[in-house]
């Protein structure tokens, strides 16, 4: 088995600027400038922990390449990605995606070219052979840009673009996307919420970000529908909560669907010392939740598992769980344990709790919804 892993230093390039948190800096306003939340941070901090402590050398480097505008334009819109082009161009930054919360900075077409390319890649060299499984650490993030709508920090969806791509491209024809960033991945849901062949599920917390987003009856449309797939989990949900979507939601579901290639839209910013959202995952969590997601591809489409990181904000802790996934997709272990797991130990160990029972009870009962493929791992028809 092996992992690809794709990362360019272009990726920590993507100048959010000043902003204080969310907030474009405006002193007229009181908002004075500061470090916007989404910053290079926490992924430069991941890659480091990969390489320092050894894992990078059990990874196939792939090198990402900018997507074209034919690529994007499978997905986006022509005038949305021209919209970003003029942004990026403009002297200084300033530019946004389209929501007022999505800086695009000096350059950052490129950049975000880049990441979508990348995801591109790992897909292609999954199709190929040269992998099993990937994870692209890419920046700018993707899962909420809409077709012709930047937002939530994301410019191109670069989930989406790929999955295009591999249908398009590499013969894989069934994709299913599963997003458990701490935010509903409304984005790739909107992308292909009519399309029966793109499977898309989405585990976040209720009512968080895009306001009024991701509820259970959002379930697809037209041929699509059946299709789209969400767990609202209430805030404060953690280990329990999660896993017992993935068993009760995620993993039949992709059992009926039968994918020929699963995207994850790998958020760590349910992790508990997230600084947008109130999820309560631990390293550990992410590492079960990955080892589940792992073994479903195995048994459904020859491990092609393919991630692009999305959020997690945490700058000390995403890194922890980042190993964790990422030990988990490789079948190793490094030298380095989670040095945060004796604060959160208690919280692996949290009841299941009725009200979260009750919201992924809701989602279950939508699967049956999806025709069932010929091949699952039960061998059921
Ligand atoms: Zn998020």
């Amino acid at each position: 088995m092996t992992t690809g892993y794709v990362f360019h230093p272009e990726y920590l390039w993507h100048d959010t600027g000043t902003s204080a948190g969310l907030l474009p800096a405006d002193p007229t306003a009181g908002v004075q400038p500061a470090v916007h939340v989404e910053n290079p941070d926490a992924k430069r901090r991941v890659h480091e922990l990969i390489h320092a402590c050894g894992l990078l050398g059990e990874l196939m480097v792939i090198e990402p390449r900018r997507a074209t505008v034919a690529e994007l334009t499978r997905v986006h819109t022509p005038a949305y990605v021209q919209h970003i082009k003029t942004q990026s161009d403009l002297r200084g930054g300033g530019g946004d995606a389209g929501d007022g919360f999505s800086p695009v900075g000096h350059g950052s077409y490129d950049i975000a070219r880049l990441a979508a390319g990348g995801l591109i890649e790992l897909v292609t060299a999954a199709a190929h052979g040269d992998i099993t499984n990937g994870y692209a650490l890419v920046r700018p993030p993707g899962h909420h840009a809409t077709a012709n709508q930047g937002m939530g920090f994301c410019l191109f969806n670069n989930i989406a673009v790929a999955a295009r791509h591999a249908q398009a491209e590499l013969g894989l024809a069934r994709v299913a996307v599963v997003d458990w960033d701490a935010h509903h991945g409304n984005g790739t849901q909107a992308i292909f919420n009519d399309d029966p062949s793109v499977l898309t599920i989405s585990l976040h917390q209720a009512g968080c970000f895009p306001p009024d987003s991701g509820w259970t009856h959002e379930n697809g449309t037209g041929d699509g529908t059946g299709y789209a797939l969400n767990v609202p989990l209430p805030p404060g949900s953690g280990h329990a909560a999660y896993l017992n979507a993935i068993h009760q939601v995620v993993l039949p579901a992709l059992d009926r669907f039968a994918p020929d290639l699963i995207l994850l839209a790998n958020g760590f910013d349910a992790n508990v010392f997230d600084p947008l959202a109130r999820q309560m995952l631990t390293a550990a969590s992410y590492r079960e939740m990955t080892r589940l997601l792992v073994s479903a591809a195995d048994q459904l489409c020859h491990g092609r598992l393919i991630a692009a990181h999305e959020g997690g904000y945490s700058p000390f802790y995403t890194p922890y769980c980042a190993l964790a996934f990422l030990e988990e997709l490789t079948g190793t272990t490094t030298h380095v344990t989670d040095p945060l797991a004796a604060v959160v130990a208690g919280y692996t160990a949290e009841p299941f709790l009725p009200h979260q029972c009750e919201v992924i009870a809701a989602a279950a009962q939508l699967v049956e919804r999806i025709s069932p493929a010929a091949t699952s791992i039960t061998g059921s028809q």
